[in-house]
């Protein structure tokens, strides 16, 4: 049967069936969604199992632009979430842009298995600009989850073992593989079993919380380090661990910096048994901590992975993820058994280049460590005026987590960015336990930065007195 059109406000619509038993409006529309039309719009046909933070945000995205974001009505609000650290060059950057739409005249895919397409392979050459110490080989793929999947691939293939061993609080993916790896919340996780064996969850050191230590600034008492060597006694002999996978800062599991000393304590470990170090930097890379790479603070000691895992920030928003590795790696896997439809397209590559040339030109590494400081500090002289409320402030350039000593399940983190929102502010939590992360874009402004912490000090006096 041919449905009536009809006239709205909008524009003509046309009656469609969509199920068997109900009919919906189908808008040929030019103009935006309200909010109302919008939440009707989600209510009816997406899944409810995506959560939208802070509590109570029904922002209906009218454009993005820089640090800022605009919704329907008009209202703009200062975007610390960056797609959890995606937009590290800023929503929309014009050199970004040219790139996408330059590429998308030429070819938007240009497949990896059918053609070798000139935007990947200036990615190859930028990509081993930008990382150090020999991990001069790549392999793309599209989501974060999927790259950790192929970082545990090709260390199972170079190692012929097969267990891994991963620690509490990391967040690697929501596939089913790193979903066994994930352990930031159990709520990832509720009636999605079994998950594949062979994953294995050391202990993280969380030294703010670890009774062995004397809190976040203090040394670290090695109970960490120890539940690896343990394990590696007593669930899974070194002649079985293919690999080590660590966060070198719990992202998902609360902006968390593990002691100095750790990673090098890992490292020498991998080395002495053969296991291989993988670095899941999807969150931390990309220059989110004032250097292209997190594990770069540390490379004095000798921290370089055999596996660096990225992506999110890669390309600016355009989906693209991939591991980096060492050229001896690699060389055993056949061609054919890794690989993907959507890996590395010539629109993504395109993105990805313009978006590592726009971190160097513009210098944002230096700009992620200075607004990150005038952060940090902002927010350590916020802490002072709530001493029993705010117990830690943490982090390294735009990684920065802050910590409520308030007991778990209180909500007063989800309160504080619900608060911030209303000031025109938008934040992510962290973790279980009660922590706000912040996430700026690395073109973040110096009176940016002022204004975040303005609007952060009136949410906390709104929430916490
Ligand atoms: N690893 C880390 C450290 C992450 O933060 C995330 C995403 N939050 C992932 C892996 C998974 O990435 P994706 O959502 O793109 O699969």
């Amino acid at each position: 049967m041919r449905l009536p059109i009809i006239n709205t406000k909008f524009s003509r619509v046309r009656l469609t069936r969509s199920n068997s038993s109900s009919f919906s409006l189908r808008l040929n529309r030019s103009s935006s969604y309200t909010t109302n039309e919008a939440l009707n719009v989600l209510k009816n046909h997406f899944s409810p199992a995506v959560g939208r933070s802070p509590k109570g945000n029904n922002i209906v995205c009218e454009s993005a632009s820089g640090s800022w974001i605009t919704d329907v009505s008009g209202k703009r609000f200062l975007d610390l979430q960056t797609g959890i650290g995606v937009q590290s060059t800023g929503h929309a950057h014009p050199r970004v842009v040219a790139a996408v739409h330059e590429q998308m005249k030429k070819g938007a895919h240009l497949q990896q298995n059918c053609m070798i397409s000139q935007p990947m392979l200036r990615l190859l050459e930028k990509l081993n600009e930008c990382t150090p110490s020999g991990l001069s080989r790549f392999f793309f793929n599209v989501t974060g989850a999927e790259a950790i999947e192929s970082a545990v691939k090709l260390a199972r293939h170079e190692t012929g073992r097969q267990n891994v061993i991963v620690f509490n609080g990391g967040f690697h993916g929501r596939s089913l593989t790193t979903l066994a790896m994930t352990s930031s919340k159990t709520a990832y996780r509720v009636n999605y079993g079994p998950l594949p064996s062979g994953i294995h969850v050391a202990k993280f050191p969380y030294c703010l919380h670890c009774p062995g230590s004397s809190g976040a600034s203090g040394g670290c008492c090695g109970d960490a380090l120890e539940s690896v060597k343990t394990m590696l006694k007593e669930q899974t002999s070194p002649s079985d661990t293919a690999c080590i996978v660590i966060e070198p800062i719990l992202g998902e599991g609360g902006y968390v910096l593990p002691p100095k000393g750790f990673l090098k304590a890992l490292r020498e470990l991998c080395d002495q048994h053969g296991i291989f170090l993988v670095l899941d930097e999807v969150q931390s890379g990309v220059g989110r901590t004032g250097k292209f790479w997190a594990f770069e603070h540390e490379l004095d000691d000798g921290v370089v992975p055999d596996i660096l895992v990225f992506a999110k920030a890669i390309a600016s928003g355009v989906p693209l993820s991939g591991i980096a590795t060492k050229p001896q790696y690699m060389q055993k896997s056949p061609p054919g058994s890794m690989g993907g439809t959507f890996g590395c397209t010539a629109v993504s590559a395109a993105a990805a280049v313009a978006t590592l040339e726009t971190i160097q030109e513009e210098k944002l590494l230096d700009n992620a460590t200075a607004r990150g400081l005038q952060l940090i500090n902002g927010l350590k002289s916020i802490q002072k005026d709530f001493p029993n409320h705010i117990i830690d402030v943490r982090g390294r350039g735009c990684m920065i987590g802050l910590e409520f000593g308030h007991p778990y399940g209180s909500g007063v983190a989800g309160n504080v960015t619900a608060a911030c929102m209303e000031e025109g502010l938008l934040l992510l939590t962290t973790g279980w336990r009660e922590t706000i992360r912040f996430i700026p874009p690395l073109v973040i402004t110096k009176d940016e930065v002022d204004f975040a912490l303005k609007a952060f000090r009136k949410a906390c006096e709104k929430v916490l007195v």
